[in-house]
């Protein structure tokens, strides 16, 4: 048959296809011992739920206005402004479902035929399919081990070209739980200045940072960085509210206008009633939050310990997001051979690093409980020596 280019040339998803070869041998009643999960494994907090179900009663079923309920963009525009430092006017917010809606609206608003986006590897799998069916040329940068995987301002200097329209930014980053400081991240952001190029920014893991660091907001730094940057946020991480669908963008109104144009034509405004779940999570109480980062940061110092003891793994310790990426290499084997030789002798379920754009690691979830993490470095260890 003959598809649509752009849909056709999409890679599926490999995290997908693991899962699922997982989900069949817990299903044939194997004991699997899963590090997949790009999700919280907490409930919503119950004050949020309450919100929604009482929304739910209140008759709040019907469509809301495409971008978002009023009461719901003013308190993005909030959080925004007292969190982050970042002065949006609520025209400048659009409610999606989901972040990654959100950055797929950025994508289809911002790229030209051609436009090339720097995307600093390893990157969250998603932001290269996104460009590529947006019509846009996804360009990587990749971080060096000995820089903690993250890229610096010379390397992305080095890949600018007439093409490249915007830079992809993610700190804490989803797979390697790196954290830009703010130095860093300035440097960058000049960058992307000097070139006139725009920043994507996903903060989506901005609450999940650890050992004292602290999630800087790129668009902060200076009002030459906030003009040219578009943040993207959302509930999913730091709400345990994956199913909800529920995430934001705040930019430029030109891409505002944009996107949301775009969204009224495709899903319109996300559900009702969850927006108003979503108001809650933003006004009400945060220890909900600190509650759940305590808990991940408990798992990461016991998991990277463990990790790190055995022979032949190496991993630069974390310091946000919830997720270890040990590099794998020394035992020659590709990150989808170690993977699925893994889950078939040990089952036990990784991801593979190579749709993150890292083929020498892999990726392991610690949203799971320390009982999971302590029989997967049992089996691991036992893995690996036995190759
Ligand atoms: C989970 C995730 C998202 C999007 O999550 P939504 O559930 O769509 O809000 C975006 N970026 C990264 C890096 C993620 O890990």
């Amino acid at each position: 048959m003959e598809l649509n280019e752009r849909i056709a040339g999409i890679s599926p998803s490999l995290t997908l296809a693991i899962d699922a070869k997982a989900k069949a041998l817990a299903a044939a009643g194997e004991k699997v011992c899963g590090f997949g999960a790009g999700e919280p494994d907490f409930d919503t907090p119950e004050h949020i739920k309450e919100a929604a179900a009482k929304a739910l009663r209140d008759g709040k079923t019907k469509y809301a206005p495409n971008d978002g309920i009023m009461e719901l963009r003013a308190a993005i525009s909030d959080k925004l402004s007292s969190e982050n430092k970042l002065s949006y006017k609520q025209e400048q917010i659009l409610v999606s479902n989901g972040a990654k809606h959100s950055l797929f609206n950025i994508f289809m608003a911002l790229c030209r035929e051609g436009d090339e986006v720097l995307i600093p590897a390893p990157f969250w799998l998603s932001y290269p399919e996104m460009v590529r069916v947006a019509g846009g040329k996804p360009v990587f940068v990749s971080g060096t081990e000995a820089h903690g995987l993250k890229v610096t301002a010379s390397q992305l200097e080095a890949a600018i070209t007439p093409r490249t329209k915007a830079l992809v930014l993610n700190s804490p980053s989803n797979p390697t739980g790196m954290v830009y400081s703010h130095a860093e991240l300035r440097a960058l952001a000049e960058v992307a200045v000097k070139h006139n190029l725009y920043i994507v920014s996903d903060e989506i893991y901005e609450r999940m940072v650890y050992d004292g660091m602290e999630a800087v907001s790129v668009g902060a730094l200076s009002s030459e960085i906030f003009k040219r940057t578009i943040t993207v946020n959302g509930f999913s991480k730091p709400y345990a509210m994956t199913g909800w669908r529920l995430g934001y963008f705040a930019g430029p109104i030109e891409i505002v206008k944009a996107s949301s144009a775009f969204q009224s034509h495709s899903t319109s405004a996300p559900n009702t009633f969850a927006q108003y779940g979503a108001v809650a999570a933003l006004r009400g109480p945060q220890d909900c939050v600190t509650k759940m980062v305590q808990a991940f940061d408990e798992r990461r110092k016991f998991f990277h310990e463990r990790l790190t003891a055995i022979k032949g793994i190496t991993c630069v310790k974390p310091v946000g997001a919830f997720y270890m990426f040990p590099n794998i290499a020394s035992f020659g084997l590709s990150s989808l051979q170690f993977a699925e030789k893994l889950l078939l002798q040990e089952k036990m379920a990784v991801v593979p690093g190579l749709p993150f754009g890292a083929d020498a690691h892999i990726r392991l979830s610690y949203a799971c409980s320390m009982a999971n993490i302590e029989e997967g470095m049992v089996r691991l260890e036992r893995f690996v020596k036995a190759l």
